[in-house]
């Protein structure tokens, strides 16, 4: 399957998934396409369906899936880094992330489920959260500026900014 590049479209809030087999297998599906496309993290809408499911790689660890999730905390404050989104290729922004979350929901056997993510993994959770949402990095881009003492802005060739003194 291709991946949705259409922004209209990616910025369609989803509904939330019923339990049904059919979206188990929309789960199962999305597990596996990530692993075909080797991502980090896939949103249903990525694939076209507008329901509240993502997949997640863990490092270590098996693959995650979650249906109807929910950040339930972030804590252990934030952090701004550059980040890059399947769905616009060659487009990078730099956004602010919490730390740590804790994000709870359902998988694709339709069982409870509840994990602690800090760093890369929060920030992706909270990537594929915001997709399902219909918000993408662009919409929360922070200018690189004087507030974060860095200069210039990133592009898709790389962070290039100059450290500036504080005054
Ligand atoms: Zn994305």
């Amino acid at each position: 399957m291709e991946i949705v590049k259409d922004l209209k479209y990616l910025r369609q809030p989803c509904k939330e998934a019923q339990e049904t087999d059919q979206v188990k297998d929309i789960a199962k599906m999305l597990l596996q396409e990530m692993e075909t496309h080797q991502l980090l993290g896939l949103a249903a809408n990525q694939f076209g369906v507008q329901l509240r499911i993502f997949a997640m790689r863990m490092d270590p660890g098996t693959p995650i899936c979650l249906i109807n999730p929910t950040i339930v905390r972030s804590y252990g404050g934030s952090e701004l880094k550059e980040e890059a989104c399947e769905s616009l290729p060659g487009r990078m922004a730099m956004v602010r992330r919490p730390k740590k979350v804790k994000v709870r929901g359902w998988n694709q056997y339709w069982r409870r489920v509840k994990y602690e993510l800090t760093g890369r993994q929060a920030r992706v959770a909270c990537h594929e959260l915001d997709h399902l949402q219909g918000v993408l990095i662009i919409d929360r881009e922070e200018p690189v500026g004087v507030g974060n003492r860095l200069i210039g802005r990133p592009s898709s060739s790389g962070l290039q900014y100059e450290r500036s003194e504080p005054v």
